[in-house]
C-alpha cells in the first residue's frame, strides 16, 4: 500500500507528547514503513525497550497489511482472494477467517451500511481518486463515477457469494465480479492485535496510534487520563481531547482523509454508503470509544455512513447485545441535528456525544 503520514497520528503525537509532558525514562517508536498506507505511533515506551517494541510493530503491521491489503500481490491474503473470485478458493490464514466473520457480522448487524463485500464499487472510487487527486494537483477538477456503472457493480455486492470455510480455512468468492475490500475494519483489528502483543511481552501503559486507530494499553504511572486527539476536520490541529483513563481503543472515521475535489468543488472522500454508492455525507467524522479496536473502527464507518439518528439506535442495540463492554461516540456535524445527545459548538461546527464521554471530552476552547 502507499505511504502517507496522517495528520490524525501527528495530532495524536502533539496530544501525548507535547501538551502532555512525557517522563524522560519513556520515548516513542515512529515506524514509517509497516504497511497500511499510514504511519504507526506507539508512545510512552521505556527508553530500554525501544528496540523490542519497534521490532513487535514491525512484526504485527507487516504481516496484517500482507493478509488485508487488496492492492498489492501477497499469498493467501485478501488480494489472492479477490484474484481467485470465479475460479477457486484460496487457503488462507484464521486471522483472515477471522475479520471477515467479524466483518460479516458487522454487514448484518448495520443494515449493510458496513460492507467490506463492496469491493467491486470501493475500486471505482479508489481509481476515482487516484485520477481525481492527480488532476487536482494539476490544478484540475477530478471525474465523479458514473452512476450506471456504480450501479453495475453494486450488484455484486451481496454476502452470499462469499463463501468461508472455517474448517478447511479458506475463503472463495463464487462471483467473479465481486470482491473484498476490509480497509474499514482491518486497521483497528491490527491496532489491537498488535497492542494484545505488545502486553504479553510486558509493555504495560502505552498508546499506540494507526491512523486514526489508538489503541490504549493499561493506565498512565501518574493516574492521569491518556489523551486521545480528534481532529479539525476543516484544518490540520485538533478540536477536542478525548480523555482517557485505562485500557481501550479510540478510531475516527472522517471525510477529510483521501479525498479529492470533483468538477462542482464538492470533496469526494472513501467512505461509501452502499445505498446511494456515494460518499456518505450525514457528518464529518464520528469517534467510538470502545473495548475492542476492530469494533471500533467497524463501527467508526458504519457510524459516518448513518444519520445520527440511527447511529444511536445502532449504539444502544450494540449495548444490549454486549453488556459487559461499553461503546461511546463523538460526531462533528455541519447541521444541527435533532437528538437529545450532549452537544456543542466547536470550529464552525456541531459536536454530538453519549453520555458516558460526558466529562471526558476537553474542548480546547
Ligand atoms: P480510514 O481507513 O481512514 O481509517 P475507515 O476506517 O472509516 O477510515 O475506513 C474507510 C475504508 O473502508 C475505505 O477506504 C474503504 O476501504 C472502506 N469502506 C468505505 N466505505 C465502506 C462501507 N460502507 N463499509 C465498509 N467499508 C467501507
Ligand atoms: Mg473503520
Amino acid at each position: 500500500m502507499k505511504k502517507s503520514v496522517t495528520a490524525t497520528l501527528l495530532c495524536t503525537a502533539l496530544l501525548c507528547g507535547c501538551m502532555k509532558k512525557t517522563p524522560v525514562s519513556t520515548q516513542s517508536v515512529l515506524c514509517a514503513d509497516c504497511g497500511f498506507d499510514t504511519v504507526i505511533l506507539l508512545q510512552n515506551i521505556p527508553s530500554d525497550q525501544y528496540a523490542q517494541a519497534e521490532e513487535i510493530l514491525r512484526d504485527e503491521f507487516l504481516r496484517y497489511d500482507a493478509m488485508f491489503d487488496i492492492y498489492n500481490e501477497h499469498d493467501g491474503g485478501i488480494y489472492q482472494i479477490n484474484a481467485m473470485a470465479g475460479k477457486e478458493p484460496v487457503k488462507t490464514a484464521t486471522e483472515v477467517i477471522d475479520v471477515l466473520l467479524k466483518a460479516k457480522e458487522y454487514y448484518t448487524y448495520t443494515d449493510g451500511a458496513f460492507n467490506a463485500a463492496m469491493g467491486s464499487v470501493l475500486q471505482i472510487w479508489h481509481n476515482a481518486r487516484e485520477a481525481g487527486l492527480a488532476a487536482n494537483k494539476e490544478g484540475k477538477p477530478g471525474e465523479i463515477p458514473d452512476d450506471t456503472v456504480l450501479q453495475e457493480a453494486a450488484a455484486h455486492t451481496g454476502w452470499d457469494s462469499i463463501q468461508i470455510d472455517e474448517e478447511a480455512g479458506t475463503v472463495f468468492i463464487s462471483d467473479p465480479d465481486a470482491s473484498l475490500d476490509l480497509g474499514g475494519i482491518a486497521k483497528g483489528y491490527a491496532a489491537g492485535k498488535a497492542a494484545q502483543r505488545l502486553a504479553e511481552e510486558g509493555f504495560e501503559q502505552c498508546v499506540l496510534s494507526a491512523g486514526g486507530n489508538v489503541v490504549m494499553l493499561g493506565e498512565k504511572e501518574n493516574g492521569k487520563p491518556w489523551r486521545i486527539g480528534i481532529q479539525d476536520p476543516n484544518g490540520s490541529g485538533v478540536l477536542a481531547a478525548v480523555e482517557w483513563t485505562g485500557s481501550g481503543a479510540v478510531v475516527t472515521s472522517g471525510d477529510y482523509e483521501r479525498c479529492y475535489t470533483g468538477p462542482d468543488g464538492t470533496r469526494y472522500h472513501h467512505i461509501i454508503d452502499p445505498q446511494t454508492c456515494m460518499p456518505a455525507d450525514h457528518c464529518r467524522s464520528v469517534t467510538v470509544c470502545t473495548e475492542d479496536a476492530a469494533d471500533a473502527d467497524a463501527l467508526s464507518t458504519a457510524l459516518f455512513v448513518l444519520s445520527v439518528q440511527d447511529g444511536e439506535a445502532l449504539l444502544e442495540k450494540w449495548r444490549e447485545d454486549h453488556p459487559d463492554s461499553f461503546v461511546e461516540a463523538v460526531w462533528l456535524l455541519e447541521e444541527e441535528t435533532d437528538t437529545k445527545m450532549h452537544t456543542t459548538g466547536i470550529g464552525g461546527l456541531h459536536a454530538y456525544w453519549t453520555d458516558g464521554l460526558e466529562g471526558k471530552l476537553d474542548w480546547n476552547k
